[in-house]
């Protein structure tokens, strides 16, 4: 949000045809910015860390802690001053929270904010809840989650709430992850090990960085790391200012990559393991794939298996994702 030439950036990448997703703290939402993202983006997610009344920061490195809600509230109005505007837009407007110790309590409280703010309904936003993974002093215990799952997502208010992702939590996630997993961090590591999975996003997706690197996911790329991230070092494939990325995209390394991910082998990639990016598609494109894909493959061979692929996913084009 501080590129002084992202309103250029953004109208560049829309007339190149691209889809643009923002994400974003909502912080230095200018009118004249506003105005540009929902004229040429696709989407802008702003991620929160509590309800606007909490009591103590979640994070105690941000220094305007007390400033915060009133930017993101400016930016907001902002957003929705755009939207009226330009009401063709189709750009969508979302709030998201990463739950961990420190705001999981909150959660009745940010749903309350949603449900309540004149200037959240008028933008219709979607809120996304996720729970925080991987390594950490943040990350849920057992008993949070118990809490969590107990008396929060039996609560009817919370489920029927049409623009919070928490009947998934219910209905998918805790079903399926175990919990002693989520409070690990490890979310999906029983999961992987359990149930055959693979992993398609190294088909289907790339992750190329500001400067050039190219790597299989957000997840290995350590999102969150800085410049000096050791993890990006051993995870990156290759350097799209020194190849090409058609080159990078069909390396030996990349196709290696690919098939150790076919299924997941959690022990010998541990990370995957801490992922929750894609493992609901995983799981039902893992079964297409060796349920449909492959039986094809052994009776027609690759290349008319291919093409009797696509004739099935064209005559189901709203479902395309899946075939
Ligand atoms: S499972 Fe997650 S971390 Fe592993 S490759 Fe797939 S998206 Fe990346």
């Amino acid at each position: 949000m501080t590129h002084p030439d992202l309103e250029t950036l953004l109208a560049a990448a829309r007339a190149a045809g691209l889809r643009v997703g923002i994400l974003s703290n909502g912080i230095g939402i200018s009118e004249h910015r506003a105005g540009a993202i929902i004229e040429h983006a696709d989407f802008i997610r702003i991620s929160q860390d509590d309800a606007p009344d909490a009591e103590q920061p979640v994070r105690h490195t941000f220094k305007m802690y007390d400033h915060l809600q009133d930017e993101v509230s400016r930016s907001l109005e902002n957003l929705a001053r755009a939207r009226k505007a330009r009401p063709q837009s189709t750009c969508a407007v979302g709030f998201s929270y990463t739950i961990q110790k420190n705001n999981l309590r909150s959660i009745p409280r940010m749903v309350e904010y949603v449900s309540h703010s004149a200037t959240v309904r008028e933008l219709e936003m979607i809120v996304t809840f996720k729970i925080a993974h991987g390594a950490g002093e943040y990350l849920c215990t057992e008993e949070d989650l118990r809490w969590l799952r107990d008396e929060v997502l039996t609560n009817t208010a919370f489920m029927d709430h049409p623009c919070v992702n928490l009947r998934f939590f219910r209905d998918y996630f805790f079903p399926r992850l175990d919990l002693v997993d989520i409070a690990r961090g490890e979310p999906t590591r029983s999961y992987y090990r359990r149930g055959r999975i693979s992993c398609f996003t190294p088909s289907l997706f790339s992750f190329i960085d500001a400067f050039g690197g190219v790597y299989v996911c957000c997840h290995l790329y350590d999102d969150n790391g800085d410049f000096d991230s050791e993890r990006r070092r051993n995870y990156v494939i290759g350097d799209i200012t020194e190849r090409s990325f058609l080159e990078v995209w069909g390396s030996p390394e990349y196709q290696q990559l690919r098939a150790r991910l076919m299924p997941i082998n959690v022990d010998a990639m541990p990370a995957c393991g801490e992922c929750t990016r894609h493992w609901v598609p995983n799981t039902l494109v893992s079964r297409l794939f060796e349920e449909v894909f492959q039986p094809l493959v052994e009776e027609l061979g690759a290349p008319r298996a291919i093409a009797a692929y696509e004739a099935l996913a064209s005559a189901f084009p709203q479902h395309a994702v899946w075939f």
